[in-house]
């Protein structure tokens, strides 16, 4: 017997800031709201913003990061990716890059050059997600996946397609290696589209609304920039676009470790902060030029 998962709370985006030059975002967790969206630790949305042209690219300098991996998906605009393992790339709209820091990474991320001396509209959504322990002090590694690479699942009738990012839709399997189990998808609806997704009830789940207006379970209402988060109650989640839209949605089975988060480092205990701390200003991390 499935049934309808909880709506815990619709939640517009909280006042943004600044990170670097290049990214306007409003950090929906930990800081905007707490909300308990373990395996995901941090979620900061760029909502659409226009950038003006400029021959110097807008973006953030070279920093490390530890214990997590973050993904970065492209709605508008595109970053350009350097890091001290030697990878590099460019994240256009559609693209997801999935980057495990693990043990320890340096990098930099910038709008690409020639969306810099275009200028135009930019969006974007940074996750951090978190490692269990045992995998926190693994060799970093980089997933870049183009969006023509995605496995999807289209919807009958043209109404759309589930892009499945990581995870599990319908036997369509995500097309990024994960740690612990994540359902991610980028679900792309065309008005009057009717969509059907499930998730475990103890998994945290939530779902932004990038672009367009749904119906969630029959009542929720939820707009462009809007995040629905969904409570431990039920499996089940209905979605009914009221125009063409493009919804995030997240769910993952929680790690239930403890954390202890310092800037760009996320470990377990306060000990390994301060080796983290340590192994960076002793360039243990790696070179990478600003
Ligand atoms: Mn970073």
């Amino acid at each position: 017997m499935h049934t309808l998962k909880k709506v815990a709370a619709i939640l517009n985006p909280p006042a943004p800031h600044m990170v670097g030059d290049g990214f306007r975002v409003h950090n929906f967790f930990p800081s905007g709201y707490k909300i308990k969206m373990d395996p995901f630790y941090l979620l900061d949305y760029n909502a659409k913003i226009e950038f003006s042209p400029t021959n110097s690219p807008k973006g953030v300098g070279v920093h490390p990061h530890r214990g997590f991996e973050t993904v970065t998906i492209a709605y508008q605009g595109a970053v350009a990716h350097h890091d001290s393992a030697g990878n590099s790339g460019v994240i256009y709209p559609g693209d997801v890059q999935w980057m495990t820091a693990a043990s320890g990474i340096l990098h930099k991320e910038y709008h690409e050059e020639n969306f810099s001396k275009k200028g135009g509209p930019f969006q974007m959504v940074q996750l951090w997600v978190n490692l269990p322990a045992k995998y926190k002090m693994s060799t970093p590694k980089y997933q870049a996946i183009a969006h023509s690479q995605i496995a999807s699942f289209e919807l009958p009738d043209q109404k759309g397609t589930i892009e499945v990012i990581a995870g599990n839709y319908k036997g369509v399997k995500g097309s990024a290696s994960t740690f612990t189990p994540i359902e991610m998808y980028n679900l792309r609806l065309n008005a009057g589209a009717k969509a059907t997704l499930s998730s475990n009830s103890h998994y945290n789940t939530a779902l932004i609304v990038i672009e367009g207006n749904i119906t969630v379970n029959g009542t929720g209402h939820a707009a462009t920039n809007q995040m629905v988060h969904f409570a431990h109650e039920g499996s089940e989640i209905e979605i009914e676009t009221n125009e063409n839209s493009v919804v995030l949605f997240l769910s993952g089975e929680p790690i239930n470790e403890p954390i202890a988060q310092y800037g760009p480092f996320l470990m377990n205990k306060p000990e390994e902060l301060q080796q983290a701390i340590e192994d960076y200003n002793t360039g243990k991390f790696g070179y990478l030029e600003e």
